[in-house]
């Protein structure tokens, strides 16, 4: 299994640190002895130098930065032969004229006085050398603490991005799009933005805007990090990568400092593209409370990332791509056109996609030959990319475990049957009962939505779980593609439609249609109160656009008032569930169609619809895939 591995600090690529301590050595070595002469020299006292004089043999004394004297002698008059330290210097001088006087030597000698600039020795003692091991010595210090948790090697490099930059000449790994089973949309669009990069002219040139931010969102495992980093395989741009956790630390200011160190790399080396991983950490929405504070440092630094995303030009060629399975909490401002404004969903595999992503894990597995894929991805409803990897993984083992020559059904049985353990726990496994109650669900919808003429029609039904995080929410004024009263009604009923199925099939209704019921009631309320649409209320609105009046204390109505909009709501609503079940009623027998092909397939299509109930006599309204739990 191709995991991706950073390329490890001090790596063969790096420069090994402490080549520097040797180099340091070498040259203070070097130094050291080239200051000193090769020849041996003898070091005599005052009674050897005054015996040498008085037998006439020394040929020249030198004295050296009036410290040393320097005995040169007949026999070998080239070189030093002796030197005399002085203690005094006059008594040197006076010592050396009385001995040659009392002896009446013919032609006595003089003190001759010399300047040695023996540079590599005086620079060496007096200035490199301490230097030098006090550079040494502040080095070791520091990196010794840098080893230690608040990082004081780095204490001037804590404001710097910890970004891994992944260039052309920088590949350490080989992810490409071939390891990333399915998500061929999201392919698609990824690569489109790569083409922005490449390309921008070609965009731009008709007036379009480059994205700046495109985010990844999804539950975990399914292979967002998995699909940014083989972007760095494929794009053959730049690419940085970080996590958002690592802009965090325990010093104010230094994610803030980090994200401006990292936007100012990348606006070097543009076009290029900077990938945040976990944005969640980073991204979370701000507090609202302005008493408690919330964690300041982490605010400051998604204000920094939203000024920096505002600040460079949106052809500037950088663009950030971002991955989190927590869309839910990010903060609205990073959503907001110019920075995060495209999203590409990366969903839990279908059907197909999990055959697709064991074949990717099975490449590198000695496989039996009973084991066959469909057989397996049937056998997985609800795992992610990552819970495959690993039954791939875990029936590896197994069955090395038990010595066998190759893996076979029965290790993919048991690893399954393992995983499934662990996952149940987490509340992702559907049981085929389960499983039925939900397509019949999803077929409600279907069923509803398809036959009327003011609902949007479905183009796409899945009975892949989704992440609560995707659930539909309802935020009123951003709801604006619906008008009419009609339109909001026949909404109601194709969202009732799912609960109202399971009454028709089943006779029961169960808690999977919570969301379905808040979207309903939340929307009779807002017909009700807010647009004007009931008959009783009349044409008043209760909508607050400036958000100033706190509703939740007072309400701007009567209690009158309010039990006629309560009630006015449950009628509403209950018309609608009515509706619903009728519509049903009598489609029965297409409801059952489309719920068996989809608890075959899992996913269906618009025109699977078709094919059940025919054309709509309206025409297809414009409408994508519809987000719901349950
Ligand atoms: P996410 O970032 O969405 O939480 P990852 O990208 O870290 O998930 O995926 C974890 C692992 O799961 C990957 O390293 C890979 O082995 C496996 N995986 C997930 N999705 C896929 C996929 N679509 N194709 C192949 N492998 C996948
Ligand atoms: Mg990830
Ligand atoms: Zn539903």
């Amino acid at each position: 299994m191709e995991e991706f591995q950073k390329p490890k600090p001090g790596g063969k690529k790096r420069f090994n640190f402490y080549w520097i301590y040797v180099i340091l050595t070498v040259i203070l070595f070097a130094l050291y002895f080239s200051g000193k002469d090769e020849t041996p020299r003898e070091e005599i006292e005052m009674g050897q130098l005054i015996e040498l004089l008085q037998k006439g043999e020394i040929s020249k004394i030198e004295l050296v930065n009036k410290e040393n004297a320097e005995i040169y002698t007949k026999e070998d008059p080239k070189t030093v032969k002796y030197t005399y330290r002085i203690g005094s210097l006059e008594r040197f001088e006076e010592t050396v004229e009385k001995v040659q006087l009392e002896k009446d030597i013919q032609d006595p000698i003089y003190i001759t006085n010399v300047e040695h600039k023996r540079w590599g020795l005086d620079l060496l003692l007096n200035i490199l050398l301490p230097f030098g091991l006090l550079i040494v010595f502040w080095i070791v210090l520091m990196r010794g603490m840098g080893r230690g948790s608040i990082g004081g090697g780095q204490i001037f490099n804590i404001g710097k991005s910890k970004a891994q930059l992944f260039d052309k000449d920088n590949v350490p790994i080989n992810v490409t799009f071939k390891d990333v089973a399915g998500l061929e949309e999201a392919k698609v669009e990824i690569m489109e933005i790569v083409d922005f990069l490449k390309n921008p002219d070609k965009y731009t040139k008709l007036g379009g805007k480059i994205p700046k931010g495109v985010l990844l969102v999804g539950p975990p495992g399914t292979g967002k990090t998995l699909l940014a980093k083989s972007v760095a395989g494929e794009a053959n741009v730049p690419f940085f990568s970080i996590s958002g956790s690592d802009f965090v630390e325990m010093f104010v200011g230094v994610g803030a400092s980090r994200v401006r160190d990292l936007f100012n790399n990348a606006k070097q080396k543009s076009p290029c593209i900077i990938f945040i991983d976990e944005i969640d950490a980073i991204g979370r929405a701000r507090g609202k409370n302005p008493i408690n504070g919330g964690n300041d440092e982490r605010e400051s630094t998604l204000n920094q990332l939203l000024t920096e995303m505002d600040g460079f030009g949106t052809n500037s060629g950088v663009i950030v791509l971002a991955a989190t399975n927590r869309a839910d909490i990010l903060d609205k401002a990073l959503m907001r056109a110019g920075r995060f404004d495209r999203q590409i969903y990366v969903e839990l595999p279908d059907l197909i996609g999990r055959k697709e992503i064991f074949e990717v894990h099975m490449r590198n597995l000695k496989l039996g030959p009973d084991v066959d894929r469909d057989f397996l991805a049937k056998q997985t409803p609800g795992f992610s990319g990552a819970d495959i990897a690993n039954v791939c993984n875990e029936a590896a083992l197994m069955a090395a475990r038990k010595g066998k020559e190759s893996i076979d059904k029965q290790d993919f049985m048991d690893a399954i049957d393992r995983i499934i353990g662990g996952l149940e726990k987490k509340n992702k496994i559907i049981t085929a009962d389960e499983k039925k109650v939900i397509a019949y669900h999803e077929a409600g919808h279907a069923t509803t939505s398809w036959l009327l003429q003011y609902a949007h029609p479905l183009v796409k039904v899945t009975i892949v779980p989704r992440g609560k995080s995707l659930g539909a929410a309802w935020y009123l004024p951003e709801e604006r593609q619906i008008t009419t009263k009609e339109q909001l009604y026949h909404e109601m009923i194709a969202t009732m439609g799912g609960r109202a199925a399971e009454q028709v099939v089943f006779g029961q209704i169960s808690t999977g249609a919570l969301s379905d019921l808040e979207k309903v009631t939340k929307q009779a309320f807002a017909m009700v109160t807010y647009y004007g649409l009931d008959e009783e209320i009349g044409n008043l609105s209760y909508y607050d656009s400036t958000g100033q009046q706190d509703y939740s204390l007072t309400k701007p109505y009567s209690e009158k008032t309010a039990e006629i909009i309560d009630k006015e709501v449950s009628k509403l609503v209950e018309k609608a569930y009515q509706e619903a079940l009728s519509i049903l009623n009598s489609h029965r027998d297409g409801l059952t169609q489309l719920a068996e092909k989809l608890i075959e397939k899992e996913v269906i299509f618009g025109e699977d619809l078709e094919l059940i109930f025919g054309k709509r006599p309206w025409g297809n309204n414009d409408k994508t895939l519809e987000d719901h739990e349950g």
